[in-house]
């Protein structure tokens, strides 16, 4: 259980800011899903919700996602639904239930760099960036691969293009975790193969992104794309599934996520 002494409701980012960073145990509060289930010591928990933070724009290049809209807004919003064929939506619409996907926010997920999620795999395949107070705006792949420092994620930006994309993914039950997530996307030639909850953080897979970038899309060609992902990323074992049954579902769900794209 956790345990709270004070509470902090910043009426800018910069005092949020200042806030997080008086105490090593000061914390910033997403939807607290995952916060609650620890048993932290929580100096000051500071509530970014007066911070207008939970909203989805587009305008002309990008589609900008608060960092405190929640996983029930990504899957039910328009635009999100309108582009890249709904991948971002699709990657959340299995999480658990409608319940906790109303509480669940994007930026406690796209800080904690779970290798488990389901939406960063998705956000990955984009391109997107991640823009943090005090680090300035990042692409999500370079972020993933820094040591996590304390800032403060305040929005998503994805390039608004006519990518195509597909999200698969395989549980073992319908609630639990993903035992391997794939995203695929395409846009004029240009393609991402991005496959998470290896159980390690979402990868691109880049010489096979490459590969099928510059094949004729043969089912020979796809299927090799498929096997080159499973030999170029690194698989390991957890309670849920081996590191060589992971290899085997990786192939069959790139394989799909492509001609899903095709
Ligand atoms: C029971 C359960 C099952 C789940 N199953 C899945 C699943 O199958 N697939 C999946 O993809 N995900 C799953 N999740 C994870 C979930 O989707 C979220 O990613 C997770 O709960 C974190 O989001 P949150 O808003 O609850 O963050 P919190 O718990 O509030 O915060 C998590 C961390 O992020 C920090 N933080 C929060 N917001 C910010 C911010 N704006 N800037 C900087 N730091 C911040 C907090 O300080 C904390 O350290 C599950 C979660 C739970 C509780």
């Amino acid at each position: 259980m956790i345990t709270i002494k004070n509470f902090a409701f910043p009426k800018s980012l910069e005092e949020a800011y200042r806030v997080l960073n008086e105490k090593r145990n000061n914390v910033i509060l997403g939807g607290c899903a995952f916060l609650r289930m620890t048993s932290k010591r929580i100096e000051t928990a500071i509530d970014l919700s007066k911070l207008d933070l939970s909203h989805i724009n587009e305008n002309d290049e990008t589609i900008e996602i608060g960092s405190m809209t929640t996983f029930r807004e990504i899957e039910t919003n328009p635009i999100l639904n309108k582009y890249f064929n709904g991948v971002l939506p699709k990657s959340v619409e299995n999480i658990v239930g409608v319940q906790l996907r109303n509480i669940v926010t994007v930026g406690g997920t796209v800080h904690s760099k779970y290798g488990f999620s389901d939406f960063i795999t998705a956000l990955l395949s984009l391109n997107a960036e991640v823009t943090l107070y005090k680090q300035g705006t990042v692409h999500l792949k370079e972020y993933l691969e820094q040591d996590t420092k304390k800032d403060i994620v305040i929005s998503i930006s994805i390039p608004k293009t006519n990518r195509k994309a597909a999200f698969q993914m395989m549980r073992n039950s319908r609630s639990d975790y993903a035992i391997l997530n794939v995203a695929v996307s395409n846009e004029d030639n240009d393609w991402n193969i991005v496959v998470g909850a290896r159980p390690q953080r979402a990868k691109i897979a880049k010489e096979a992104s490459k590969y099928i970038s510059q094949s004729d899309k043969s089912i020979e060609e796809v299927e090799k794309a498929a096997l080159m992902a499973s030999e170029e990323l690194d698989f390991g074992d957890n309670m849920r599934a081996s590191k060589e049954y992971r290899e085997e579902i990786c192939k069959v769900l790139v394989k799909r996520a492509i001609m899903e794209v095709l």
